[in-house]
């Protein structure tokens, strides 16, 4: 299989192997516009070639995460099981310490809030081995857990890339905007309200922890810099059930009360 735009990383299938040569030249190449391998400033992918570890897009709406890995490179990498659905990747590290905040690191710490695909390559003689899509699990102090996206994610995943339509993804990165604005995370910090409205668990009463998230309720429209939001514009929730919304969120087009009505009738089953 030969990559020609970037976004062909979307349309492999696990076992697929493509040259060391062709994964490096789209990287290389998908960064200047004159080449055959441009395909808009939307899919460029960050970081070198050489590198093991490089993303589509800038945060934090990146399309994709590429890890390039072999077993055994560094002292945590490698298939955590047989069926190899788990692999352990170590976070970078210069002279043995980890920065959390390089991009290398954080676009993993933040896959399991924006939910992008991790594309897995393992190196073989014959060049990279697609290994499927895999989102992270577990983050470890010095690795993270990876496991394979089950078949109906990487579905929702893939049909959503192969069609990017612009506006969904646009408001996609607004709806985060909106929930990271200064404004209302200081409201938020001032809040002293630690209680989700999905579940009902309170951080504070159970693990003594003072921690919320807030969730923009309202469909955007437009740049939310340009306009006025304050904390009233969203739910409180818990991460949990806060990263429950986004996956539904990001599958169907249902608003924020039909979401939650939907997971609290979902939550009260058990
Ligand atoms: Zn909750
Ligand atoms: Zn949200």
């Amino acid at each position: 299989m030969e990559l020609l735009k970037p976004n062909d990383l979307f349309r492999l299938t696990s076992g697929d192997t493509i040259t060391k040569r062709n994964l490096y030249d789209l990287i290389q190449f998908s960064k200047v516009s004159i080449s055959q391998y441009w395909a808009g400033a939307d899919f460029i992918i960050g970081n070198t070639p050489q590198q093991g570890i490089n993303w589509m897009g800038t945060l934090p709406l990146l399309k994709a995460v590429i890890i390039k890995t072999k077993a055994g490179s560094y002292k945590e990498d490698g298939w955590y099981d047989d069926n190899r659905t788990i692999y352990n990747y170590s976070f970078k590290a210069k002279d043995g310490i980890i920065s959390y905040d390089e991009k290398a690191n954080s676009v993993l710490i933040n896959q399991p809030q924006l939910l992008y695909p991790i594309l897995l390559f393992t190196e073989s003689k014959e060049g990279w081995v697609f290994e499927g899509q895999f989102s992270v699990t577990n983050l470890e102090d010095t690795y993270v857990v990876l496991k394979r996206n089950s078949t109906s994610i990487i579905e929702s995943q893939s049909s959503f890339d192969e069609s990017p339509s612009k506006d969904s993804e646009k408001m996609y990165v607004n709806h985060l905007k909106a929930e990271r604005s200064k404004s209302v995370l200081l409201a938020l910090k001032d809040s002293n309200i630690f209680l989700c409205e999905i579940c009902n668990i309170d951080y504070m009463d159970k693990y003594n922890i003072p921690y919320i998230e807030a969730h923009f309720k309202n469909r955007i429209i437009g740049d939310p810099a340009d306009q006025l939001i304050s904390l009233n514009d969203h739910a409180l929730l818990c991460p949990n059930c806060h990263k429950a919304v986004h996956v539904v969120m990001k599958s169907k087009d249902l608003d924020y009360h039909q979401i939650k009505s939907n997971l609290i009738l979902n939550y009260n089953r058990e």
